[in-house]
């Protein structure tokens, strides 16, 4: 199967971004795109920065140091999967980026191994989807509270995965409760918890997902294609 090129892609894609937020009022700066990597090889990572992708996502940490060793430097790295707490120390010098963090014991992991501040967001199960990763809505604020020892964790967001579906309103509903409850954070002031950004929308959902204010899109296959 012939792949089209990252490059294509990518101006498909940020035309798609301009339009969605051409209709929301929002200004195409505040949104970044991650490329998520996980599908395919370093060479088709290494096409994305050529293509002009800055920031790159990986959700397991042997695929993340895999690209991190053949890129490194060239990229904002990006932890965008589950992650387990002995596996912290193995991405930790490595990655700017946490969108997982979902428990007070990762924290701890995190602020111990850390050398430097690390950006977290903390992954909420909007949908309250059995299968999903992520704290329920109403943990949140407890848990950020929880968090203030943690000198080198700062929390810069949420970061929700939307059910898989096509019906816009489903979507649209677990956008939007993100989106209010990241307002809700940022509005407690806490000094470690600036909380102005949302990590929300994939190939599927990425349009919706800025419509309804998303400043960071996690987007795989619909960038560099899925070679599974
Ligand atoms: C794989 C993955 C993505 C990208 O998925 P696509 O649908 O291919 O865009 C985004 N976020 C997370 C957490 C993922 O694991």
């Amino acid at each position: 199967m012939s792949e089209q090129s990252v490059q294509l892609n990518l101006s498909q894609i940020q035309q798609n971004i301009r339009a969605a937020c051409d209709s929301a009022n929002r200004s195409v700066e505040e949104v970044k795109i991650i490329g998520v990597t996980k599908y395919v090889s370093t060479e088709r990572a290494q096409e994305a920065i050529s293509a002009g992708v800055v920031h790159l996502g990986e959700n397991r940490d042997d695929g993340f140091l895999k690209k991190w060793d053949a890129i490194s430097n060239q990229a904002t790295w990006h932890f965008i999967g589950t992650l387990q707490s002995k596996k912290v120390k193995n991405i930790i010098d490595k990655v700017d980026y946490i969108h997982s963090l979902d428990r007070k014991s990762l924290a701890e992991e995190i602020h111990k191994r850390a050398e430097k501040i690390i950006k977290c967001f903390i992954q909420v199960n909007v949908s309250g989807e059995d299968s999903k990763h992520g704290l329920m809505p109403e943990e949140v604020p407890g848990f950020v509270k929880k968090l203030s020892d943690f000198h080198n964790i700062q929390i810069v967001g949420l970061m929700t995965m939307a059910p898989f579906t096509e019906e816009e309103k489903v979507l649209r509903n677990c956008f939007r409760g993100l989106k209010s409850l990241q307002q809700e954070i940022q509005s407690m002031n806490l000094p470690f918890a600036p909380c102005t950004e949302l990590s929300m929308g994939m190939s599927n959902d990425y349009k919706i997902a800025i419509e309804e204010g998303a400043t960071f899109v996690r987007i795989g296959s619909a960038l560099v294609g899925n070679e599974q």
